[in-house]
Parts: structure tokens; sequence; C-alpha cells
């Protein structure tokens, strides 16, 4: 297998470097203090600093998929007299509505449509309405359709209402500057094959520390306990309650060394912007239309609609190209057939190129 077999213009996994990939070779002792403290305590700390310059936040890191935080936060921080208000307009707000529903905890599904921003002055409404909610969900990039969701004003209407407020910021951390502070995040999760460019695993939340100090005991589930597994970290300097994927963390160490390398979050916010304009003129060029108008945009991944041609097929153009090297995304907007290409990662503006050359050759079908 070459270095680069293909590279993955996915929402994650994404391309790593073969030094990320490198660093896992090495079997770590989940006890032993070079692990505990040399890296699971810095990587807890390293995030906090990514995240603010507060020192009201701490972190918590989490087995599993970044679902799996998803789903600890919501169970171990929704006692049984709240109310969550979930923001629903794509895949991963549905989801959030799906695992609400399955834990069985109060909450309001605020449905938007997958193409429109959420309507602020409408959740204010919902707000005023009912005072038993006492939460917010909201994802921040939603992936399924590429869009931005308006971070700054739902944070502002949690603030102005009192509301808690959890962020699934999983593809957008480490991708576009933020402070959870300045934003009055309560709690916000990522995971570690994100925008951080590490390998899948774990995921990670980033917590104000004096709400998660109230979720003792709250937990519907024993592994997926946010709090039981914070202070297990905190009082064991680092050690985690179950199995750690030791290697997952030495990756991620090493990412984390590259993203500060590459000049921070701001540095790799431009990278990733100037990959996903280029991407989207090229493909605009070729003939190609977003899903979205250019205002709603993340600088993460980008939905394009299918062509209309009766030839085309997704997965036949899917295929040819992986032969050339690239491998892009199925749709999963509900309403229109699209698919999408995610420009995060590894991913540098001659690789976007690269992928534009490709696709004219990919073209097979009748116009
Ligand atoms: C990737 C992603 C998740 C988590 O998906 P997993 O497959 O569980 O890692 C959640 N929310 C958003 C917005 C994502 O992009």
């Amino acid at each position: 297998m070459s270095e680069h077999n293909y590279l993955l213009l996915t929402p994650g996994p994404l391309t790593t470097s073969k030094t990320v990939k490198e660093a896992m070779l090495f079997d770590s002792c989940t006890w032993d203090e070079d692990y505990n403290l040399g890296v699971v305590q810095s990587i807890r700390q390293k995030l906090v600093t990514l995240a603010t310059q507060s020192t009201g936040y701490t972190s918590v890191l989490l087995q599993g998929s970044g679902s799996f935080a998803v789903e600890a936060v919501l169970g171990t921080v929704i006692g049984p007299q709240d109310k969550l208000l979930v923001v629903n307009n794509g895949a991963y707000g549905a989801r959030m509505v799906e695992m609400a529903r399955l834990m069985d905890l109060n909450h309001h599904e605020f449905h938007c449509g997958e193409v429109n921003e959420p309507d602020v002055e409408a959740m204010e409404a919902v707000l005023k309405g009912d005072a038993q909610i006492s939460h917010i969900a909201m994802v921040h990039c939603e992936t399924t359709t590429g869009m931005l969701n308006p971070l700054e004003r739902v944070s502002g209407l949690a603030a102005r209402n009192g509301k808690t407020l959890i962020v699934d910021a999983m593809s957008s951390f480490g991708g576009i500057p933020l402070d959870v502070d300045a934003l009055g995040i309560d709690y916000l999760i990522s995971s570690a094959n994100k925008c951080i460019q590490g390998v899948p695993g774990f995921a990670f939340v980033i917590a104000r520390r004096s709400e998660l100090e109230k979720c003792a005991g709250r937990s519907r589930s024993l592994s997926l306990d946010l709090y039981a597994q914070w202070r297990c970290m905190e009082d064991n300097a680092g050690k985690w309650r179950f199995t750690s994927p030791t290697h997952t963390l030495l990756a991620f160490a090493q990412a984390l060394r590259e993203l500060e390398k590459e000049g921070g979050i701001d540095a790799r916010n431009i990278r990733y912007r100037a990959n996903q304009q280029r991407l989207v003129a090229g493909m605009r060029e070729l003939g190609f239309e977003t899903l979205l108008e250019d205002g709603l945009h993340s600088p993460i991944i980008t939905a394009f609609y299918s062509p209309k041609a009766e030839t085309y097929r997704f997965t036949e153009f899917y295929q040819r190209l992986k032969q050339q090297g690239f491998v892009i995304y199925p749709g999963k907007v509900s309403q229109s057939d699209c698919f999408r290409i995610g420009n995060i990662g590894e991913i540098y503006p001659p690789d976007i190129e690269g992928l534009l050359t490709a696709v004219g050759q990919a073209m097979y079908w009748d116009l």
C-alpha cells in the first residue's frame, strides 16, 4: 500500500499525516505515569486551551466515536426536572432527538428543515412559551449539508434566557476559531478524527466545570456516564475508567503538535477556507451546483446536487474518482439528491486542484 492510497475527502475519518500514523507504533500501559500524566493529562489541558482562555473549563475524554460523547452529555446532564430544546436541521440534530427519545429525556424538537438556517426569533418564542426548557442543544457545523449554524446568535439567546448550552462541534472544533467562555457554551463536544486530524477511537467534551460538578449520579448509563469518567480522570491523574484507546491517544497527541506547528486553529481555518472556496469555484466551472447558498456554507464540507442526467449513478462516479485517488461522500439530505465533498484533514489547495481534474475525468454521463 502506498503512503496515501487515496485522499479522504470526507467528514471523518480523514486523511492524516504519516507522522500521526507513525505515533501509534508504541504500546502504552494504561496505568503508567508516562501515559497518564504525559499523554492523557497533557491532551486534556491542551484541549481546554484550544477552546478558551478561561480557567472555568475542564475536559473529559471518552472511548468511542463522536456520537458516544453526544449521548453521554445528554444522558448525564439533563436531569428529571429539566427539558432540552434540540435544534434539528440535519442528520446530526435528528440523532440528538433520537437519543433524547430513547433515553426518555424531556425534550422539544425544534425542526427547521435541512437547508434553512434556524430561526432564532422563533426559537426564542418557544423558550418564552415553555418555562421548563432548561437546556439548548445545537450542532455547530451540520455535516449533513455543510451548513454553519448561527452559533453566536443562539449562544446570545441561551445567555439572555439563562439556558445551559450544549454544542455538537464535532466537525468544526479545531477548524473554526471559537471561545467557549465568550460564547457561553457549557458543553462542547468533538472527536479525535475530525479537525484536530487524529485517528478515530475517542471523543471529548469541554465542559464548564461548575456545570459538570452538578451532574453526579444523573447518568442513565454506566459506561456513558460523563461525570464518572471525569471524576476518574480528575482523581487519578488522567486514568480512564475502562480500557483506554492508547494508540489513538498517541496519534492525537502528535496531531495536536502538528496543529500547533501549522499555526493553531486560525491558520488551519485559513487553509480549510482556501480549500473549500477553490472546491466550490472549480465545481461550478464544471457545471455543479451547491445545495446551500454561499452565506450558509462552512469551510468543512460542501453538498452538491447530483447531475440530472439519466445515466448518472453516484457509485459509478465514486469509483471513477477513487481510481484516481480521491474518495468522496454520498449525500445525506432527505429531500434532495446530493453528494458531498469534505476538505478537512491533511488536504491542501493542490489536492483540491488534483480533485477537480479528476472530477473532470470522471464525468462519464451524457450532458
Ligand atoms: C461526525 C459527526 C458526529 C459523530 O459521528 P460519529 O460517527 O459518531 O463519529 C456528530 N455530529 C456531527 C456534526 C458530526 O459531523
